[in-house]
């Protein structure tokens, strides 16, 4: 056991002695051996908010422990300090001071500890923690509070990453759907376009009815079809009879009104499934599917007379003309139109040889 350092006479270190215990920051209380206070410093007396007898006369612990509850003011917190005063004289009696801090009523934490006395009795310390402890507390609240503020940081970071993403996601649908709309508004653009170049690319400008190319395809369907059904298949060629003269007596735009009423008469003659086209210049051709040699001599005929009595009407004047037509029938060893074509052709050759304003048929394929 140590031993209390000390020099000079014994009178001035018991003084001494009495200003250091008066000094230091634990409440000290001196027992004797029968229990009774033998001595107490001055934070003792503040803890336990007690204070020592006037008269210095003998008190017992549990009185003198639970002075203190006068110095709360009201009568229920005196009883519970009364009460705690009691425990605690108890605690001491049974040598059982808990290790744990006690909790005074008034709120205040406060660490006991006891040492016997070489001369017999007991030193019980107090020391008053309160501050630590709530230091302590606090803290902890601090850094509670603080990792609470972190996580809602992180969860008010990723809901305005959420949000953000939507922003970003709904603006992408309102891209795409504009996109979507611009390509329907091309594509329907375009096929207004296709449909008016393959108008373009398979009528004549001039009088509307089939153009050259077109007309020889739409011919060579029908030729193929017949060739599957049986059904004949007639070719009219038809030229303008003198057309040079009537461009020279009535000018270019007067031949071309003439080319254009052309074009009118012989859409007027002819029956829904027949194929009209101009071939170039003042020729026209007609394809007359499912007509017999017999029939589309009589149409040919028909178209002679009506083209005569058609005249077109041209700057005030009427432009009369005559065509002559060479007919062919397709017999069944011809696949091409060209060559029931080259046949129309050597009947209107024949036609114009005999005094155009006529129609010729071609017999050499009949029998065939
Ligand atoms: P034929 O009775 O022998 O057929 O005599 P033709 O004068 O008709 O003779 P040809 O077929 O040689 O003359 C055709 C004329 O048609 C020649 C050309 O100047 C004219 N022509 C060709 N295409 C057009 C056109 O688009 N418009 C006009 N106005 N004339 C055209
Ligand atoms: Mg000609
Ligand atoms: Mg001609």
């Amino acid at each position: 056991m140590g031993r209390l350092w000390k020099t000079g006479p014994a009178a001035i270190a018991a003084e001494s002695l009495e200003h250091a215990l008066n000094s230091i920051d634990t409440g000290i209380l001196g027992l004797d051996p029968e229990f009774r206070p033998a001595f107490a410093n001055t934070r003792f007396f503040e803890i336990w908010r007690t204070r020592p007898d006037d008269a210095g006369s003998p008190v017992t612990v549990d009185d003198l422990l639970a002075r203190g509850g006068t110095a709360s003011g009201s009568s229920a917190d005196e009883d519970a300090w009364i009460a705690f005063a009691a425990d605690h004289a108890q605690a001491l009696r049974l040598d059982d001071i808990p290790a744990e801090p006690l909790r005074f009523p008034d709120g205040s934490i406060v660490l006991c500890g006891r040492a016997r006395r070489p001369a017999g009795g007991l030193s019980i310390s107090y020391t008053d923690i309160t501050a630590a402890v709530r230091r302590e507390v606090d803290e902890a609240i601090d850094q509670l509070d603080a990792e609470a503020r972190f996580r809602n940081e992180v969860l008010e970071n990723h809901a305005a990453d959420l949000a953000a993403l939507a922003e970003t996601a709904d603006e992408s649908t309102r891209r795409v759907e504009v996109a979507r709309r611009e390509l329907e508004r091309e594509i329907a653009e375009r096929r207004e376009l296709e449909a008016k170049l393959r108008e373009l690319a398979t009528t004549d400008g001039l009088t509307g009815i089939l153009n050259r190319a077109a007309w020889l395809a739409g011919c060579q369907e029908e030729m193929d079809r017949i060739r599957e059904t049986g059904r004949g298949l007639a070719l009219l060629m038809i030229d303008v009879d003198h057309f040079k003269s009537i461009n020279d007596r009535y000018g270019h735009p007067g031949g071309d009104a003439a080319l254009r009423q052309l074009a009118v008469t012989l859409r007027a003659e002819i029956r829904r499934g027949d194929v009209l086209g101009r071939l170039g210049g003042e020729e026209f051709a007609i394809a007359l599917p499912g007509a017999s040699p017999e029939e589309s001599e009589v149409i040919a005929e028909r178209l002679v007379e009506r083209v005569a009595s058609s005249p077109a009407a041209f700057d005030g004047r009427l432009i009369y003309m005559t065509v002559s037509i060479g007919l062919a029938i397709a017999s069944r060893r011809e696949t091409t139109v060209d060559q029931v074509l080259g046949r129309a052709d050597i009947a209107l050759y024949r036609a114009k040889g005999s005094g155009r304003n006529r129609a010729v048929i071609d017999r050499r394929a009949d029998a065939a």
